[in-house]
């Protein structure tokens, strides 16, 4: 996973934020779905995503990826802890769980989505409606919960 391309968008999106705070992303395979850290918040947004089988090497790409955040505001520092949830091919029985490829374009609105989050879960502020979403990928292939980690650790949202 690119953090940097990730940190540099965030801190675009970020100055929409009133407060100097200084926020740090950072990507954490180990952050449990439901179960931040005491005095931390959690977010989970959907976005898509593509995959490449490192088992027989076929791609697909999928509308429901979803992405966990605990993010945390203590003493003027922030930390947000990123877990882009995995997916694994059908036709591999026995092939491993992949890690998504989540285009600039989508990771753009993620940020977006999670500055709001942050606005209104450490700041409390009212960020007003939404309307903004993904631009997902044609053809719809339908969505295996077998073969999702989103689906397995209950978080994966039902369209
Ligand atoms: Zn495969
Ligand atoms: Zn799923």
């Amino acid at each position: 996973m690119d953090e940097a391309r990730w940190t540099r968008i965030f801190e675009d999106k970020a100055k929409k934020m009133r407060k100097q705070d200084s926020w740090q992303l950072e990507f954490d395979e180990d952050i449990v779905p439901n179960r931040p850290n005491y005095g931390w918040k959690q977010c989970v947004r959907n976005t898509c995503a593509r995959f490449k089988c490192t088992s027989c090497g076929r791609g697909w790409s999928s509308n429901r990826v979803m992405v966990l955040f605990h993010m945390q505001l203590r003493n003027m520092r922030g930390t947000i802890k990123i877990r882009p949830l995995y997916q694994k091919c059908k036709n591999c029985s026995e092939g491993p769980m992949e890690k998504p490829s989540i285009e600039t374009g989508s990771i753009y609105v993620l940020m977006e989505n999670l500055v709001e989050k942050i606005r209104e879960k450490c700041y409390h502020e009212n960020t007003g409606p939404k309307f903004r979403h993904f631009k997902s990928y044609d053809g719809n292939n339908p969505h295996e919960p077998a073969h999702c980690q989103g689906c397995k650790l209950g978080i994966c949202k039902r369209s």
